[in-house]
């Protein structure tokens, strides 16, 4: 099951008041594929918005559509007698002009606008699985009707953007906070708990990942200098004898040789006297002076 039909199956399960009920019904009608006096359809691909859509036409005209099913498997209501036409339009007061807007008249209260926007989002919304990607949209057939839509959602303030595409004129939101507090508000908690259960995984994995990069580069970094130290300390002992370094860099520089994995902090330790890992460390670093200079001394011999 996508995650667009899983919001859908919890937004058609929502149980609403009377007000919001008719809210709902209102906007699956209009954000429909047509609505006008000639036809009310709609094509979707969810069995439960078909039943959600037959519904509200019934609710109004009291005529029940049966939904048909297309080759492609979607669910297609159409409704095309006039008189039930003539009696969604008359209670949702639109005329038969078919102008498709907003009747805000037909909102009550503040509860029926959450509403409206679920029915809208039934009709003509969709969602991506929040494990892919952060995108909500509603495909609206009409520029009119869109920007009607994002005066609702100005009440709310997830701030959707809008575009057009393919004839349509589309209102989305790109944010995952956003698209939480939108399936919040349409009615679908469920879900938006699962975009922030997706989020908090992403942002554990990426600070995991960082972690790893940073430790494999330290861990590179401290390899790549023990065997610079080797290399040099072989150098001195195999052309020159451990008698070319000063006294006090002959012990630091076989224990060196000899201990391949060990830390500047475990060689301080093995050390005979005191020093502090940090002092190791300026000791191998005049170490490999001190073989650089007799390497360039060998050469010009
Ligand atoms: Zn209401």
């Amino acid at each position: 099951m996508s995650f667009a039909t899983e919001v859908k199956a919890e937004l058609v399960s929502v149980e609403n008041k009377d007000c919001c009920a008719i809210a709902q019904s209102y906007a699956l009608l209009l954000f429909g594929r047509a609505f006008s006096g000639r036809e009310m359809s709609l094509l979707t691909e969810n069995k439960q918005v078909a039943a959600a859509y037959t519904e509200a036409a019934e609710r109004f005209s009291g005529v029940s559509a049966v939904p048909e099913r297309t080759e492609a498997g979607n669910y297609r209501i159409v409704i095309d007698d006039r008189d039930a036409l003539q009696h969604i339009l008359a209670a949702l007061g639109h005329d038969a002009t078919g102008r498709r807007r907003v009747n805000f008249g037909m909102l009550e209260s503040d509860c029926c606008f959450a509403a409206f926007i679920r029915g809208a989002f039934l009709a003509c919304g969709t969602v991506t699985d929040p494990e892919k990607e952060y995108h909500l949209e509603f495909s609206v057939p009409t520029r009119g009707l869109c920007e009607d839509l994002m005066k609702l959602f100005d009440e709310f303030e997830p701030s959707p953007k809008m575009t057009d595409r393919a004839g349509a004129y589309i209102l989305y939101l790109k944010n995952s906070t956003d698209i939480e507090d939108a399936l919040t508000l349409m009615g679908a908690p469920e879900c938006s708990m699962r975009v922030m259960g997706a989020k908090a995984i992403k942002s554990v994995k990426n600070t995991v990942n960082r972690k790893v990069n940073f430790e494999n580069a330290n861990l590179r970094r401290t390899v790549e200098a023990a065997n610079r130290q080797r290399d040099a300390i072989a150098y001195i002992q195999q052309k020159h004898g451990f008698d070319a370094l000063p006294p006090e860099l002959r012990e630091i520089a076989a224990l060196r040789f000899e201990n391949e994995g060990m830390s500047n902090a475990e060689l301080a330790r093995m050390l005979s006297e005191s020093i502090t890992p940090s002092g190791v460390s300026h000791r191998l670093a005049r170490i490999l002076r001190i073989a650089e200079q007799l390497k360039e001394k060998d050469r010009s011999q």
